[in-house]
């Protein structure tokens, strides 16, 4: 049996099925997106890159449909998420940064861009099958952010105040923190 994430097939074919797909791969069987997840990664010292990033597991599920009642034109809807091993740009320190994406798209060529539909984007398609995967790597990369960064400040060793390393830039932060507080409370001074 193929696995209807990877398998080729018509948008049509898959509307007309209302095809539901769930999601549950691993990192590693997205090529180009374990590609950026292994570059980013290499910035780090080999022995603290996380071992198991190529596992970890994207999951969620696709479900195919039309997105009008004359069956004319394709859609996908669905959701996916993942959490991939990144670099925080702050404290140069691995983490955890959670993606996930809620596809509303309308699976059409070229030649059939509509604007019929406001709640759905068009996906526009090259060739006449398309492979699901493909779909949910491409958002997938899309949403990664142009700058990794813990998102909680607590979990950052760049602004922590319980290492060592934070201890000592912890002045010159806290006297600019207290003089951008000035300039706040008092914007003519
Ligand atoms: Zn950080």
């Amino acid at each position: 049996m193929g696995n209807p994430l990877r398998d080729r097939c018509s948008a049509a074919e898959l509307a007309s099925n209302g095809q539901v797909i769930e999601i549950a791969e691993d990192i590693g069987s997205f090529n180009q997106l374990a590609e950026i997840v292994e570059a980013d990664l290499a910035a780090l010292d080999s022995d603290i890159i996380p071992v198991s990033w190529r596992a970890r597991t994207v999951t969620g599920e696709l479900q195919f449909g039309f997105a009008d009642s004359e069956a004319r034109f394709p859609a996908v809807t669905g959701r996916a998420a993942v959490e991939v091993d990144s670099v925080c740009q702050r404290c140069l320190e691995p983490f955890r940064l959670g993606l996930s994406i809620e596809p509303r798209l309308l699976l059409l060529n070229e030649q059939e861009a509509t604007d019929l539909f406001e709640d759905f984007e068009v996906w526009e398609l090259d060739e006449r099958t398309l492979r699901p995967q493909d779909i949910v790597e491409e958002l997938l990369i899309m949403a990664l952010p142009f700058s990794a960064k813990h998102d909680n400040m607590a979990d950052c060793k760049a602004l922590s105040t319980t290492s060592d390393v934070s201890s000592k830039m912890r002045r010159p932060f806290a006297a600019l923190a207290s003089q951008m507080k000035q300039i706040e409370e008092d914007p003519d001074s």
